[in-house]
């Protein structure tokens, strides 16, 4: 057996073709994770791309909830993760009992974000994307819609459709990588590189977003720069977005904030990863009857959006 002191990237590619994987990665995982996964994405991206997928076995680098989506997708698919507590605060700053009260409050349609638990996607009307909440919200007939957990997403959504989007559970629904960027930090890095343009992720506050060129998904920042004269790029999303601009577009500079680290994406290692494989744990399991709401609340996205070109997106594939 491979010595864990001394496990390359190449051991785990190796394995997972012996046992017949598939690894899908998320955006933000670490360079050395990302160059060995067959697909690469967002967490919507590339739990539609895993329904393709002949293989029957999947292994997610990402966090909980996201690892929860591809199995509510796939449920007749093995999924495992490395680690099985890899989650998102985010996600779980948002219950079942917030969304049930504010719906009762407010009698309004609930938006819930993808990064959400499954529980919570499993009582709401609606799921929506960073990509396509605009027109989540856009396409339904309610002046007044609930969203959650991102307080940050809410107010760019309410910014862009002219609705009133109520934030639940509101001030401590946010992700912590991107609600802490400054000011400073942005407006150091434009005097650095004056010639570069800014492009943050909706899960930043309204002075970061203020501040940008362009405000996407990472989706989204995927294409930003292929309709640019620009050619270096700030960009305020997880550090780990950067390896994957590089690789699109290898004749461009792409900067990085460094404070933008999400701890709970680096719990995946290449020791970790090896092991899951080897062992084939940790696997993922959601109850058919929470699977099959949450599944219908997606469905309803994608109802919505249905010609929007931003859905009919899959992962981009590394290899
Ligand atoms: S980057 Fe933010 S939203 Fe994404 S997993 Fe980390 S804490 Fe959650």
């Amino acid at each position: 057996m491979q010595k864990f002191s001394s496990i390359t990237p190449q051991d785990i590619k190796k394995l997972a073709q012996e046992k017949g994987y598939t690894i899908v990665a998320h955006n933000y995982q670490i360079k050395e994770l990302q160059e060995i996964a067959d697909y690469l994405g967002d967490s919507l991206q590339l739990a539609r791309l895993v329904t393709k997928l002949d293989s029957q076995k999947i292994l997610f680098l990402g966090v909980d909830f996201m690892a929860e989506m591809i199995k509510v997708l796939n449920p007749e698919k093995k999924v495992i993760v490395p680690v099985r507590y890899s989650t998102c605060p985010m996600a779980n700053s948002l219950s079942v009992s917030d969304v049930l009260n504010a719906k009762e409050k407010y009698n309004a349609p609930f938006v819930v974000y993808v990064n959400s638990r499954t529980e919570v996607k499993a009582v709401a009307d609606v799921v929506c994307t960073s990509a396509n909440a605009v027109d989540v919200v856009k396409a339904i007939d309610s002046d007044i819609v609930l969203m959650g957990p991102d307080k940050n997403l809410a107010s760019f959504v309410a910014e862009k459709t002219g609705k009133k989007v109520i934030p639940i559970p509101g001030e401590n629904g946010y992700c912590y990588v991107h609600n802490y960027v400054t000011e400073e930090e942005i407006t150091q890095l434009m005097k650095k590189y004056p010639q570069a343009e800014v492009m943050a992720h909706p899960e930043t506050p309204e002075n970061i977003r203020k501040l940008s060129h362009f405000v996407g998904s990472t989706s989204q920042m995927e294409k930003y720069p292929a309709n640019s004269n620009a050619k270096e790029f700030i960009v305020v999303t997880e550090v780990g977005m950067i390896e994957k601009l590089k690789k699109i577009y290898p004749d461009r500079l792409f900067i990085p904030v460094p404070s933008m680290v999400c701890y709970n994406m680096k719990k995946n290692n290449l020791k970790n990863t090896y092991l899951a494989l080897l062992e084939e744990r940790e696997e993922i399991v959601v109850p058919e009857e929470i699977a099959k709401k949450a599944r219908k609340a997606i469905e309803k996205m994608l109802e919505l959006t249905e010609n929007r070109k931003n859905e009919k997106e899959v992962g981009i594939n590394v290899r």
